[in-house]
């Protein structure tokens, strides 16, 4: 299977360097499965993978996640959120709360994401993302090599400087299996109610909490402390 020796070797010697467990990060993107195949292409260690189960994915996301499973070789161990803060977020936003105001959005993403994030790299010395500058507005000075204050550990982003056009060449010459709602103009995937289509000229975070500015377009996963 061919894959950017440049970049795995890039993830190896940052793996050689660390001591302690480090785990990946899977959130169904196109970079995500980029970013799952380089750490599977790395022989310094065993990488684990999650993913944060919000109760509100899509259908087609499931399906997809059980495609991945398979494709890999692999489990993608599922975060969901705690029950009881779930019910009291219902209680108080309803179905659709989250749109009605950033600070309602911002706790609806703290229960269902970021705590359970919070979870997952408990004991963990490094985690590895997808994340890529060319994402957003947000993420202009992202490095490919950074410490996580928010949750104390590093945080290793491989495809930090990749354009769309090499993630999605990269995709195409390994073969890698795509969220199927790519096929639907979806650019970027997220939980139902916060994640729509696009058009050909809408940049790729358009999709994703569309009735927000593009400065706000973080779900408190990757924000930096200011
Ligand atoms: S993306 Fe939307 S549904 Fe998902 S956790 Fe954030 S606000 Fe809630």
């Amino acid at each position: 299977m061919p894959f950017e020796t440049a970049d795995s070797a890039f993830l190896s010697g940052i793996l050689e360097k660390i001591a302690g467990d480090v785990a990946l990060a899977f959130s169904y993107q196109a970079e995500d499965v980029v970013a799952l195949h380089l750490a599977r292409a790395q022989t310094v260690r065993p990488v684990q993978v999650f993913t944060l189960d919000t109760g509100r994915l899509f259908p087609e996301t499931n399906a997809y996640h059980a495609e991945l499973e398979a494709f890999f070789g692999i489990d993608i161990q599922r975060y969901i959120p705690d029950e009881p803060d779930v019910r009291a977020l219902e209680k108080r936003l309803g179905e659709w709360g989250m749109r009605h105001s950033l600070e309602n959005r911002h706790d609806c993403c703290r229960v269902r994401k970021v705590d359970p994030l919070r979870r997952a790299l408990q004991g963990k010395s490094a985690w590895i993302t997808g994340l890529r500058a060319a994402q957003s507005v947000t993420r202009t000075n992202l490095q490919k090599l950074e410490f996580d204050d928010n949750n104390g550990l590093i945080k290793i982003n491989p495809l930090a400087d990749w354009s769309d056009e090499r993630l999605f060449d990269y995709i195409s010459r390994c073969h890698l299996p795509l969220h199927p709602l790519y096929a639907k103009n979806f650019k970027s995937i997220g939980c139902a109610p916060c994640t729509r289509a696009v058009e050909p000229h809408e940049d790729i975070r358009a999709g994703r909490w569309w009735w927000e500015n593009p400065e706000h377009k973080e779900c408190g996963l990757h924000l930096k402390e200011v």
